[in-house]
């Protein structure tokens, strides 16, 4: 891997600045900048052929200061342990900065699930689960999903633990199937965070959202939802999205939900009727009023970063701006969502699954999204806030905001 991209070095050069606008001291700085907790497990897994195949996978318990280990389990053929690792620590400020009582973990594991058949992937996600299970629980390490890894795979994870356990523990994983526990609105709850987050900052901004227009970039279940969302709530129009194998642009604005139908038919956007095809860089540049990063890590680098055009970036993603674009964009006064704030909303239901889970009595759909409206609502304000009163971006307070409080808990523990 480039260095200059090695996730968790960003992870960690982005923690050392807020230590020192913070004055942390060396011990609570050194503490803060590593996982207290790292697994490393090998998954002999039986293939539908007969033969075995190994995988590497791991869980990271990031920092428990503040609450059990929470953070969703990657699929991904390039996943490493320093993807991990930044993930880990970029949930523990998640979870910190819309102030629910969890702290922060990663899971991943390295394989390809588009060349896993179901039978393949149960099996994969029940070993995953025997390998780590003494580690988990609801009161420890609370998994959920991520990168592609879906509700049915949770649900395999669940049964298995269960069967380990031989007992009901339905808070040990989030974003569950409803009907084994799940919590109504987990499905579109990261990207509608970023929706209310985006008509916050819109509104603190003096951006006007309703008739403009969004470009997607990633269109899986966070991007897919916000291109829904963002016509629904915010009133903007989608012109442009892409997936990993390219994009699709109209500029007269294009369906978001018959956009999704094509996509779930063909198992791609490009040739979705009345569109022309596009780059990833080209949709970068596009002259649109929010673009939301829904992708992957490092999307947006000091290479492109300077043809951006909108007002505003909201990164749903995770990771999606290298430090150097960041620098870019901010000489350039646009408004950036920071991603363990704007994409927070998935998690914040998740700790509302556990909520319900734990008092056995499940909340109707409008009161998860009043809940969720309110602890993002609550949680933009206070970093801006902070980024007022000091005078730095959006990223930088959110990190202010996020690392004190779990800087507080270590020191309140006596950790140091
Ligand atoms: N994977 C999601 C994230 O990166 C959700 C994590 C969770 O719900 O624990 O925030």
């Amino acid at each position: 891997m480039d260095e200059t991209f090695n996730p968790f070095r960003i992870a960690q050069q982005q923690l050392d600045h807020a230590a020192e606008r913070l004055g942390l001291d060396a011990a609570t700085h050194e503490l803060l900048r590593w996982p207290m907790r790292e697994i490393k497990v090998t998954l002999p897994v039986r293939m539908d052929d007969g033969s075995t195949k190994i995988f590497h996978a791991f869980r990271v318990q990031y920092n428990t200061a503040r609450g059990p280990a929470k953070g969703g389990i990657r699929w991904h053929p390039q996943e490493t342990i320093d993807t991990v690792r930044a993930l880990a620590a970029w949930m523990t400020w998640k979870t910190s900065v819309v102030d629910i009582p969890l702290g922060g973990g990663k899971g991943g594991v390295i394989c390809n699930p588009k060349e896993l058949s179901e039978a393949e992937k149960e099996r994969l996600a029940r070993a995953y689960i025997r390998a780590v299970a003494g580690s988990l629980g609801g009161s420890r390490d609370v998994p959920a999903p991520d990168v592609y890894t879906t509700p049915q795979i949770m649900a395999w994870m669940l049964d298995e633990y269960e069967t380990i356990r031989g007992e009901n523990h339905p808070g040990v994983i989030t974003g569950k199937p409803i009907p084994l526990g799940g919590s109504q609105g987990r499905s579109d709850a990261t990207a509608r965070g970023g929706i209310y987050v985006t008509r916050e900052a819109a509104a603190a901004y003096g951006i006007e959202l309703k008739g403009g227009t969004m470009a997607v970039m990633g269109f899986g279940n966070v991007g897919h939802h916000a291109a829904l969302l963002g016509e629904e709530i915010l009133g903007l129009k989608l012109v442009a999205a892409s997936d990993s194998k390219g994009g699709v642009v109209n500029p007269a604005g294009m369906d978001a939900r018959a956009l999704a139908d094509h996509k779930s038919r063909t198992g791609a956007l490009k040739g979705f009727p009345g569109t022309d095809a596009i780059t990833n860089d080209d949709l970068l540049g596009l002259d649109v009023t929010v673009l939301f990063p829904a992708a992957l890590e490092n999307a947006i680098t000091r290479d492109n970063a300077s043809r951006l055009r909108c007002p505003m970036v909201c990164e749903l993603a995770n990771g999606p701006t290298a430090p150097e674009a960041d620098a870019i964009l901010d000489a350039k006064g646009i408004v950036v969502l920071p991603d363990f704030l704007a994409n927070a909303g998935g998690v914040t239901v998740s700790y509302f699954e556990q909520v319900q889970n734990a008092y056995n009595f499940y909340w109707e759909l409008q009161e998860v999204h009043q809940r969720l409206d309110s602890k993002m609502t609550h949680a933009f304000r206070s970093v801006l806030e902070m980024s007022r009163r000091n005078q730095v971006p959006l990223r930088e307070a959110a990190y202010l905001v996020s690392v004190a409080r779990v800087a507080e808990a270590c020191r309140l523990r006596g950790w140091v």
